[in-house]
């Protein structure tokens, strides 16, 4: 819910400020309706933004792994006492349903413990050259000051995967959260200040203008490092104009995943897998399952099953509690999921099962859907759906199975359902993707390194992986007679 304390202004230099004066509205996507506006950041306020960066980065790059691991330990509590107020934003400006946006706090406010410990842990080597005569020392220090841009899709998550490493390292950052959910964003650099962050070490600029703010940022020579999450055309289209200065890119990009079920899986797991690996944000996680290979010996069981738990899906807005998919993000999503239906249905998917979206309402709802028949060489299955429609396809021939798999470009996550474990093993070593759930469909971690393979992207984030995208390796040999 948005409050009069809400923070709707650019952060910059760790005060709230209207920049040029611009202003956009935010909607709530359950019913369209305005919920707040935010200013509208443009190129100067994008130069000041890195200014204040640049002001910050020395002190903060000195200040002692201690106490910002203290800072970013101080602002997960803060998060965790925030719990109720931060996922009511995110219902307000993202739609997901409550459960999902409580969940999605407690899974960004991880992100923030997890940096607090690896701070202190950013280890160097310090060895003998094989030779003898030197000594080698390698330290990590911080890669300077870094441009973060988040997608709208997890609104604090997303963030703080970013900002908790970037901090650690002894990075200042300027981040542009997605222009659909800035309020998250801000309420959070108002914990972090309010966890005892100097001015300028973390700034804002939410913008409409995201080209303008963002290549502001990377034809600025005190700009290092960029940390990008959101579809694969802008990360390529942004690793280009890197390419102009040779800056550091971090890319998590757009998934595809597979979700496979072996004819010896544990059904009832596969299934309730199936729901969170489908249904959890509505679809729109970057690790949905977007395509279901399942083996044709279990495939009608396993359809039967999946299609009575999605027919009982309750769909609405989450003002009320029970409701369990919330509205995409966009009417423009709606019409995108609407057309890539329509065309496999006319190509011979049928509809097994839809759930039912609430009658007469202005909110970008799509029903959950499940496609059978759906031939193995649909558009559906080689596109990023991004909602909650679940296309079936079966199989029985494993080498077939892993082509049709690995037939993408975006190889981010993958899940694979089945009862011998080692079966499932080498399977997953077979399949092109950054991260396998292997009987399990949460696979997002802090503690573990996010991230995809092909054009899914470059880099990760979480594990010892997201504090290391953040530091630069600096060599000293030392004479040593
Ligand atoms: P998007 O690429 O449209 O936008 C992402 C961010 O980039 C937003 O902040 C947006 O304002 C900004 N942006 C857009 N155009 C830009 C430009 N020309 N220059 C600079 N910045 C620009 O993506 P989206 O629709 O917000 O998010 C959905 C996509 O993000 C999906 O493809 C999804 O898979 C991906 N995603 C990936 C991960 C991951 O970790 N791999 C996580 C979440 C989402």
């Amino acid at each position: 819910m948005v409050t009069p304390d809400t923070p709707n202004g650019l952060f910059i230099g760790g005060h709230w400020t209207i920049g040029s004066g611009r202003l956009f509205s935010v909607d709530n996507p359950a019913d369209g309706q305005v919920i707040a506006t935010v200013a509208d950041g443009d190129a100067t306020d994008a130069a000041h933004a890195v200014q204040a960066a640049a002001s910050a980065a020395t002190g903060w790059a000195r200040t002692s792994p201690r106490r910002r691991s203290e800072i970013l330990y101080t602002a997960f509590e803060i998060m965790l006492r925030s719990r109720r107020e931060l996922a009511e934003l995110i219902v307000a400006e993202n739609g997901k349903c409550g459960a999902d946006a409580g969940a999605e706090v407690t899974y960004a406010a991880e992100y923030l413990r997890w940096f607090a410990e690896e701070a202190v842990r950013n280890d160097g080597t310090y060895t003998h050259a094989p030779a003898g005569g030197t000594r080698s020392i390698v330290r990590r220090q911080p890669i300077g000051i870094a441009a973060l841009v988040t997608p709208w899709n997890f609104p604090a998550a997303m963030v703080t995967r970013k900002v908790g490493p970037a901090l650690a390292a002894g990075c200042t950052v300027v981040l542009k959260p997605a222009a659909e959910t800035p309020l998250t964003a801000l309420s959070l650099a108002k914990i972090l200040s309010e966890a005892g962050l100097p001015d300028g070490v973390v700034n804002v600029v939410p913008s409409t203008d995201p080209a303008v703010v963002v290549s502001t940022w990377l034809h600025d020579p005190r700009v290092r490092k960029i940390s990008f999450t959101g579809s694969t055309p802008v990360g390529r289209l942004l690793l280009h104009q890197a390419a102009d200065r040779v800056v550091n890119s971090s890319m998590e990009l757009g998934g595809n995943a597979p979700f496979i079920v072996t004819r010896d899986a544990d059904l009832d797991q596969a299934v309730a897998g199936a729901m969170i690996a489908k249904f959890r944000n509505s679809g729109q996680a970057c690790t949905a399952a977007n395509r279901f290979y399942i083996h044709q010996d279990v495939a009608a069981e396993f359809t039967t099953r999946f299609a009575d738990r999605v027919c009982g899906l309750r769909v609405g807005p989450a003002c009320d509690p029970d409701n369990q998919i919330g509205p995409l993000i966009n009417a423009e999503a709606v019409s995108t999921i609407t057309n890539l239906v329509d065309k496999a249905v006319q190509h011979g998917a049928r509809i097994a099962a839809r759930a039912t979206c609430p009658a007469n309402s202005t909110g970008y709802f799509y029903p959950p859907t499940v496609l059978i028949d759906v031939s193995a060489d649909a558009d559906i299955l080689g596109q990023e759906i991004f909602g909650p429609v679940a296309p079936i396809v079966t199989w029985n021939d494993e080498r077939t199975l892993l082509d049709h798999v690995n037939n993408t470009e975006t190889g981010l996550a993958a899940y694979i359902y089945a009862g011998d474990l080692q079966h499932a093993l080498r399977l997953g070593e077979s399949v092109q993707a950054g991260m396998i759930g292997v009987n399990r469909s949460l696979i997002s971690d802090p503690a573990a390194p996010f991230g995809g393979i092909k054009q899914s992207g470059l880099g990760r984030e979480g594990g010892h992986e997201g504090l290391h995208d953040y530091t630069e390796i600096q060599y000293l040999s030392v004479d040593w007679p």
